[in-house]
């Protein structure tokens, strides 16, 4: 049985490549119909925390990648987590002495930096060659006696190599005179890492090591391990780094790295799990939109890419908007509009108001936290702050009109419609004082057209030379999401008390 794990360590937040390594196990599991299992690494004690653990296993769940065994679900395999598995580590480190694939090494700190020191001399690789390989049982028994402190050293074969067939690199071969023996234990007892996931992958029967590509020289050692408790191998696949576009290993100074960075960025679980899947992955197609569903049913490990994967934030802010999109649209209404309650731009989460401004404003945002701006930008100017607060366009009588008027337009750059502006700006001030605008609002899109239809015949225009100074005057803005929708929505704001009186 596919049997895989994500076996992350506890000392900070969940990095998106540690989350993309994450989901191909998930994917691979899933689409195998085997066990996902969750294992936490946490034997360098003094680095590994709880609350590292916890935001862990919070930012797996957010992704929607849950798994079958591990801390918080149990299993038939645990404990879960390494430091309560030191007795388990220590039998199969007896075990390995008994049999003679591990020795008792007794020499000190110094003795091995002198031994470094003199193999750097001689041009040689810093492999161990110390007497302890080769102690005789009375050599040992006298240092017991003693009570001198010993690790336990792997016996590594002085000759040979190592062979294993990755997944998704092929065959990954080593020579073995360059690997000197190591310690699986050290004088205090604890538990050497390449020692306790060996020990972990076979006890929990793992069959398949999905990990990055930076554990490949861990492998090796791991490898040995096996051969010598005489477990079976797992296969193993080791994934490509993930690159910044300068190809370099993606780093903090990259900007957000870590999933917990993205979730508070204002995306979406869909949008990160898709992006993350195709960082090395692809489906063979041109298609690159998958649900998590979609990426089970397509996933294989062998079209897993073995050249490292440019993060590209623009193309993953790109695609969280698809998906932001394909949301339901009651559930898209909720997320944003608890938003911007939860920001203080309205006074409440739902109804017709919300409704109409997040159908309106959301092919423009990619982002949920895009929402804020989106809906700032289109209540801040004149309808809601004249009508809606029932100034009676005010500003159209000010002296002061052309130059808040010209302020707008040049501010985006385009020369100013003055003399137009002037002649609809003059009727569009009858047609509010009169209470026809409002009026025709109150009728909602039909009334609006109708309205629309009947100014610009008033004024003999149509086309662009109606809709452009109507929407600078109405909106403010020479661009913006549809005009009558805009519009109508800014009326709503002003009838309906939803927008805090602080914002806009
Ligand atoms: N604990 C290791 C890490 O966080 C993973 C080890 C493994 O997958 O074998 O990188």
């Amino acid at each position: 049985p596919v049997r895989v794990r994500f076996a992350p360590s506890p000392t900070g937040n969940l990095h998106v490549g540690g989350a993309r390594t994450a989901l191909f196990n998930y994917l691979f599991a899933r689409s195998k119909g085997g066990k996902f299992v969750l294992r936490i690494e946490d034997t360098d004690l003094e680095r590994s925390t709880r609350e590292s653990e916890e935001a862990v296993l919070q930012d797996l769940s957010w992704l929607g990648l849950d798994w079958d065994e591990g801390p918080g679900v149990g299993g038939d395999y645990g404990p879960y987590r390494q430091s309560e598995r030191n007795a388990l580590y220590k039998q199969y480190a007896e075990k390995l002495l008994e049999s003679g694939h591990v020795y008792r090494c007794f020499c000190s700190n110094e003795e091995l930096e002198k031994m470094k020191e003199i193999a750097k001399l001689k041009q040689l690789p810093p492999v161990y060659g110390g007497k302890w390989a080769r102690a005789t049982d009375e050599e040992v028994q006298e240092e017991l006696t003693k009570g001198s402190p010993y690790t336990y050293r792997f016996r590594v074969p002085k000759e040979g190599n190592l062979k294993i067939v990755d997944l998704i690199r092929g065959k990954v071969s080593w020579n073995l005179d360059t690997l000197g023996d190591f310690v699986i234990m050290r004088s205090n007892g604890q538990p050497v890492y390449n020692f306790c996931v060996t020990v972990d992958d076979a006890t929990m029967a793992i069959s398949h090591v999905i990990r990055a590509e930076e554990h490949l020289p861990n492998t090796l050692r791991q490898a040995l391990i096996y051969k010598a408790l005489g477990f079976q191998m797992p296969f193993f696949a080791h994934v490509s780094l993930i690159l910044a576009p300068d190809r370099s290993k993606l780093s903090k100074r990259h900007g957000a790295t870590s999933v917990g960075q993205f979730r508070e960025m204002g995306y979406l679980p869909e949008g990160m799990v898709n992006y993350l899947a195709l960082l090395g992955w692809g489906d063979g197609t041109e298609n690159e939109f998958f649900s998590l569903e979609q990426l089970v049913e397509k996933f294989s490990i062998e079209r897993v890419n073995k050249s490292g994967a440019i993060f590209d934030n623009t193309k993953l802010r790109w695609m969280n908007g698809q998906h932001l999109r394909s949301l339901p649209a009651e559930e898209l209404t909720k997320l944003i509009g608890t938003r911007w309650q939860s920001t203080g731009i309205l006074n409440e989460s739902g109804g017709v108001f919300v409704e109409e401004a997040v159908d309106l404003l959301k092919d423009g945002i990619d982002l949920i936290t895009d929402s804020d701006t989106a809906l700032a930008n289109l209540l801040s100017y004149p309808l809601y702050s004249t009508l809606a607060r029932q100034n009676h366009l005010k500003f159209c009588q000010d002296v002061s009109m052309k130059d808040c008027l010209s302020a707008v337009c040049s501010s985006e750059g385009k020369p100013v419609l003055e003399d137009k502006l002037t002649e609809v700006a003059a009727s569009l001030l009858a047609a509010y004082d009169s209470g026809e605008l409002l009026g025709a609002l109150g009728e909602g899109k039909a009334g609006w057209q109708k309205w629309v239809k009947s100014f610009g015949k008033s004024l003999n225009r149509k086309g662009k030379s109606l809709f452009m100074p109507l929407r600078v005057l109405l909106t403010g803005k020479l661009h913006g999401p549809d005009m009558g929708a805009s519009v109508l929505l800014l009326n709503r704001a002003g009838n309906s008390g939803v927008v805090s009186p602080q914002s806009g």
